[in-house]
């Protein structure tokens, strides 16, 4: 088969070749067609009429009989997706305990800005990938990362420009006085490290978190880490230098009402003024300046402001964990500590950062980085690559020139608007928390008694699938929607989101 310029040569059903009997030879033009788009398929079963289309488990049968063309034509071979026989989830080599989605797990193989798709071609309105801040599939992003891999991917004991450039543009972002920077891989690593510097820096071995959160797998912060939807044992298993303040949670905690707020301030500065009387040494404290875990609840005005004073006064500092919270997607503010008008001593970031390329962060003052001094040099093999520094400057420029902060504040605010609204029909909507790009929708069986509705919202996020939507529970009883999509989402797809919803609150799931 010949292409030449705009007379494109074609292979027409009718001429067919035949096996082992071609009834064309190398150069000889078939046929011609003018400028256009052209499909070109091949068969080789002679008199079958194959289908253009077909189902994505068919596919492996048809090119069996169609090869795939590209090649003859001197293009790329097609790249399409095998269909998994067996679910990833089911296989052998596959950690039982690792965490997925739905019962029976789509398989998804493409994603679009806040569009997920499977490999059926179902697309799927994205309201959970905080991750993916700039959305899934960026092109610059893309670009950005294979020309660095191209050019260089190497450690942060060699020096390239780009790691400058990232530590700079991070420090730039944090409030004055936060300017050193630490590059890893995760937000666990990002505490991780926030706990081993403040512990250092302090000398001081006793870490205060609050209760219904979560901060990380590894060894450390699975000890600080409170959520028993994470780890059902973490209030049983906890180490000796760990304390704990109440759930500060206005809507289901402890104290609500009216004063609740002022209780859960005073509650938590009583609970650090007993530790420090009991000889606790608090050195750190660390929480979420938002409580994401809970399902996107702000804390109680003055909360931080009086526990983070609380702390320093006895010596101890303060580890922001900014990892779901930050980085813009509360819309108004950029960090989440700025919505309780604080200053932390340590940040920790990691998620949007890379948009899904593992890295993390910790921007803490000078005299904190250099503690860790005392316990050797800091080095971690992938953390500030050029590639992920390339990435997360890129991450940043798209925010930036997409405007995806504001995007988070108006999409954010129609959103909560509407979902309001849906409370208004739905006495299973209990409240709406959040603000931004970071929402919960709280489910309930009855609005006085709060009773969790935890099997209700796993079955309606099963359902919410079915109708394209991908939305999951969170916080301690799983009874939480939450809602943390793409920065870019659109006012109709989040229009479309409060329609499903609607529609499984009104018909059933
Ligand atoms: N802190 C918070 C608040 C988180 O939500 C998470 C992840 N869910 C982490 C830390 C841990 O981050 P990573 O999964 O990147 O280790």
């Amino acid at each position: 088969v010949l292409l030449t310029g705009e007379r494109m040569s074609l292979l027409l059903g009718g001429v067919g070749l035949r096996p082992g009997k071609p009834s064309v030879v190398a150069g000889q033009e078939i046929g011609s067609a003018g400028p256009g788009p052209l499909r070109i398929q091949l068969c080789s079963v002679a008199g079958l009429v194959p289908p253009e289309f077909c189902l994505p488990q068919l596919a492996a049968g048809w090119f069996a009989v169609c090869p795939d063309p590209s090649e003859l034509l001197g293009l790329d071979a097609s790249d399409v997706a095998p269909v998994e026989s067996l679910p990833v989830t089911q296989r052998e080599s596959f950690a039982a305990v690792q965490e997925h989605y739905y019962q029976v797990p789509p398989q998804i193989e493409r994603g679009w800005r806040h569009h997920l798709i499977d490999v059926t071609g179902r697309v799927y309105v994205d309201m959970i990938n905080n991750v993916t801040v700039v959305g899934h599939g960026h092109p610059r992003l893309a670009a950005a990362s294979a020309r660095q891999w191209s050019l260089l991917n190497t450690n942060s004991r060699f020096h390239y420009g780009v790691l400058g450039e990232f530590a700079d543009r991070l420090a730039s972002l944090a409030p004055d006085g936060l300017d050193t920077v630490f590059l890893v891989n995760s937000g666990t690593e990002a505490n991780d490290l926030a706990l081993r510097l403040a512990g250092i820096h302090t000398g001081r071995p006793g870490v205060v978190a609050i209760l219904e959160a979560y901060h990380g797998w590894s060894v450390a912060t699975d000890a600080v880490s409170t959520s028993v939807a994470d780890n059902p044992q973490a209030l049983v298993t906890r180490p000796d230098w760990v304390h704990t303040l109440r759930a500060p949670n206005s809507y289901r905690g402890d104290f609500q009402g009216d004063d609740a707020g002022q209780r859960y301030v005073d509650d938590a500065v009583t609970t650090l003024q007993q530790l420090a009387a009991s000889g606790a040494r608090i050195g750190t404290f660390i929480a979420e300046p938002y409580y994401g875990n809970a399902g996107g609840i702000p804390l109680p005005d003055g909360y931080l402001r009086a526990v983070y004073d609380e702390v320093r006064r006895t010596g101890g500092v303060c580890i922001a964990d900014e990892v779901q919270v930050g980085y813009g997607r509360l819309g108004e503010f950029f960090w989440g500590f700025e919505q309780q008008q604080v200053v932390p001593d340590i940040i920790t970031v990691a998620k949007g950062m890379g948009n899904g390329q593992p890295l993390g962060a910790v921007i803490c003052r000078r005299e904190i980085a250099d503690s860790f001094a005392r316990e050797g040099y800091f080095f971690s093999s992938a953390g500030a690559s050029p590639v992920s520094c390339r990435i997360g400057m890129t991450v940043l420029d798209v925010m930036r020139d997409e405007g995806l902060q504001h995007n988070a504040r108006e999409v954010g605010a129609t959103l909560r608007a509407e979902l309001e609204q849906l409370q208004a029909l739905h006495p299973m909507i209990g409240a709406v928390h959040g603000m931004g790009l970071y929402m919960g929708v709280e489910l309930v069986r009855d609005r006085a008694t709060r009773e969790p509705a935890v099997a209700e919202t796993a079955a309606i996020c099963e359902r919410m699938l079915e109708l394209g939507v991908v939305v999951q529970p969170t916080g301690d009883r799983m009874n939480v929607l939450k809602i943390k999509p793409p920065m870019c989402l659109t006012a109709s797809s989040a229009a479309f989101f409060v329609e499903m919803l609607n529609r499984v609150l009104t018909e059933g799931w």
